[in-house]
């Protein structure tokens, strides 16, 4: 089965992991030049875990983890109220044992899967058509394939979803939420713990 996924960040490269196992013969497109590096914290607890180790990838993710110690819980002069350790609740507590930036498992996956998946990068989808057997898929670059199965995995704001359903509109609701990461100079002499006012 040939089996087309849109984007290489973490459902990506996952998908392709497994449809690859399965013995499917897997294209990748990332729209990005190269894999997408960045982001903060991404936790495994539980069931999460144990995907991990049936991926057969416990022990790069083990070795690519922030290695969090843990985090103080502390009011606005300081003073500690609550601290939080990594091997808290078998290691799913607040500060999980298994915490990982974004962008690290995100390679991890792509390291795991780049022999046996064909990985195009700089390349998306510009147009697709479905018939009763398959997709005819032209990519941006101008190549033509056709596809017995077509996933997006490009995203919230997907823009194949945008070419096969119609506009975000219809399916992303914004709630009214967002947050900031960005680095800053180690003021606090913070190693491995987090401050939380
Ligand atoms: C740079 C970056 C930093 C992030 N940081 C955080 C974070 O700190 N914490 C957090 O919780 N979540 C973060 N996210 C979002 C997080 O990755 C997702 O919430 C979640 O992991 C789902 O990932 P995903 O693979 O479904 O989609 P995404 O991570 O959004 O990845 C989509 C991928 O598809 C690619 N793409 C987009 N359009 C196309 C197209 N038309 N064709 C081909 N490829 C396309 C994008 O370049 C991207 O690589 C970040 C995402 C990115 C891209």
């Amino acid at each position: 089965m040939r089996i087309l996924v849109a984007g290489a960040s973490i459902a990506g490269p996952a998908l392709a992991h497994w449809l690859h196992r399965r013995g499917a013969a897997v294209t990748v497109l990332e729209r990005a030049p190269e894999l997408r590096p960045g982001g903060q914290a991404v936790d495994a607890r539980g069931i999460t875990k144990e995907v991990i180790r049936r991926m057969g990838l416990d022990a790069p993710v083990r070795a690519a983890c922030t290695q969090t110690i843990g985090a103080h819980s502390v009011d606005a002069a300081g003073a500690v109220l609550e601290t939080y350790r990594a091997d808290d609740d078998g290691g799913d507590g607040f500060i999980a044992e298994i915490e990982i930036l974004r962008g690290d498992l995100s390679r991890v996956l792509y390291e795991d899967t780049r022999a046996g998946v064909d990985y195009r990068f700089g390349e998306w989808i510009a147009e697709l058509t479905q018939d009763a057997d398959g997709v005819d898929v032209r990519f941006a670059g101008g190549e033509r394939q056709r596809f017995d199965l077509v996933i997006g995995a490009d995203g919230v704001h997907s823009s194949l979803r945008a070419l096969v359903f119609g506009p975000h509109e219809r399916f992303v609701r914004h709630l009214g939420h967002a947050l900031a990461f960005y680095s800053v100079p180690n003021e606090f002499g913070l190693d491995r713990w987090l401050l939380e006012y």
